[in-house]
């Protein structure tokens, strides 16, 4: 007897994973994504995976010595600076402890290079590119079967599992709740500095080998260290959703838009923090920031579930957004696992086995999402608040102490 039609839509982190679970357990699954294929897009910045949710679904994966291959270590160092200029924490002059597999031994990887290692490790045609889904509508016809429909008018029918894992603007999503992604308040301008040790060596230098901060009111400046010698920064501002059109920048313009924001909105910060953003000159995206309903959930429909940011969106302010999407992804890979001799059995029956799992899965992962949304709100509020950087320093402060013994004195950091 085959085994249920699962389609996974998506081949982001949390798509890619359970695809991957699913193959080394035997449960076959397709994957459709709609960019054309692998080299379609940059993916962006780097990511910290914690060991009980990225790490471990890497573990059960078979690919965690992949991701320790490229895994950066030193790359959770983490630097605080006030607007003035004033460095309140900075792990880049201190000792630090090492990490042994506790919440805080959390490597950094550039995404591109996790796509990879998740790409390589399917067979050939598990992944369908340029797929973009229009939308997936039940079979009227027959209970428990999905059809999915997709722009270039294709389809694919009989279905009997589908997982949105389809980001942010999830066209899964519809079938199990009317929420949609609202403005969180703020606006990213993310932009790069490649070559960095060779071209910006002082911003090599002052970044150091993580992320550096500036938290302040309705203002932030966040930047990272990335694998391939490139350092990305956001220079963030609480603003309504429409300042991008409105606030008169020129955003086609790039070194005239970083000059404006820098003006506009961090004339008063230290000549550093300017130069972070004012340095950073090989490109420049905005990014309007979303997010779902902390807590959000929906009666479960078998046949139907979401992971990831599909599930609950989150804002990057607590940097846990793709650990969630990994652990839904490992999740759900147990609880079909667990039912699979009876997903062999009913698949052509009831679909109960499906059933219960996408339940079983439903049931942990809003509990499990609620926590993180709950925990990066806070980091929203902390990310643009005037106290922000100083909160944040005492916990660092507290937490190196406590593992040390030391007592750190802030000369050690400079006074700028
Ligand atoms: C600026 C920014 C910085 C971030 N920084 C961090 C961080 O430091 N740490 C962290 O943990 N998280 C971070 N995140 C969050 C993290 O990127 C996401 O939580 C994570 O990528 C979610 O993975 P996913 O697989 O659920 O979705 P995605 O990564 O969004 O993948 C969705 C996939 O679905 C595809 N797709 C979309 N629509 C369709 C369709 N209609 N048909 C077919 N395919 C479709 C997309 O092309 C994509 O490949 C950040 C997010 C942003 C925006």
């Amino acid at each position: 007897m085959p085994f249920p039609k699962i389609a996974i839509i998506g081949a982001g982190p949390g798509g890619l994973t359970l695809a991957r679970l699913l193959q080394r357990n035997n449960i076959p699954c397709t994957v459709y994504e709609a960019e054309r294929d692998r080299h379609t897009r940059n993916q962006g910045g780097t990511l910290d995976l914690h060991p009980k949710a990225g790490q471990r679904a890497l573990r059960e994966a078979g690919l965690f010595d992949q991701f320790m291959k490229y895994a950066r270590p030193e790359g959770d160092a983490d630097k605080l600076v006030r607007y003035d200029g004033h460095v309140l924490w900075d792990e880049n002059k201190l000792d630090m402890p090492k990490q042994s597999d506790d919440e805080n031994d959390k490597p950094e990887i550039d995404r591109n290079q996790l796509r990879d290692i998740l790409l390589d490790s399917l067979k050939p045609g598990v992944i369908q590119w340029d797929r973009k889904v229009s939308h997936i509508e039940a079979d009227p016809r027959v209970k428990g079967r999905y059809s999915i429909y997709f722009a270039d008018g294709s389809q694919e029918t009989d279905i009997e599992l589908v997982v949105g894992a389809d980001g942010a603007w999830s066209k899964v999503r519809p079938l199990l709740t009317d929420a949609t992604p609202f403005y969180s308040g703020v606006t990213g301008v993310e932009i790069w500095a490649l070559n960095v040790r060779e071209k910006h060596p002082w911003l090599s230098e002052y970044v150091g080998e993580g992320s550096c901060f500036m938290f302040d009111e309705g203002r932030a400046i966040m930047a990272q260290r990335n694998g391939n010698d490139s350092i990305r920064v956001y220079a963030c501002v609480r603003q309504p959703e429409m300042w991008r059109e409105d606030c008169g920048i020129d955003w086609s313009d790039h070194d005239a838009a970083r000059e404006a924001v820098v003006a506009g909105y961090f004339a008063n910060c230290s000549d550093d923090l300017k130069s972070v953003v004012l340095e950073s000159r090989d490109e420049l995206i905005l990014r309007p920031m979303y997010m779902l309903p902390v807590g959000i959930t929906w009666p479960s429909r078998p046949g139907v579930t979401l992971i990831g940011d599909a599930a609950h969106l989150m804002t990057p302010f607590a940097g846990v957004g793709v650990n969630v999407a990994m652990a839904d992804a490992l999740v759900l890979a147990h609880a079909l696992i667990g039912k699979k001799d009876g997903l062999v059995a009913k698949a052509f029956s009831d679909g109960h086995n499906i059933a219960a799992a996408v339940k079983e899965y439903e049931k942990w992962m809003f509990g499990f999402a609620r926590e993180n949304a709950e925990k990066t709100f806070k980091g929203l509020q902390l990310h643009f608040s005037k106290d922000g950087g100083e909160e944040r320093a005492v916990k660092l402060r507290e937490r190196y102490e406590a593992q040390t013994g030391t007592k750190v004195v802030e000369s050690v950091f400079g006074t700028t």
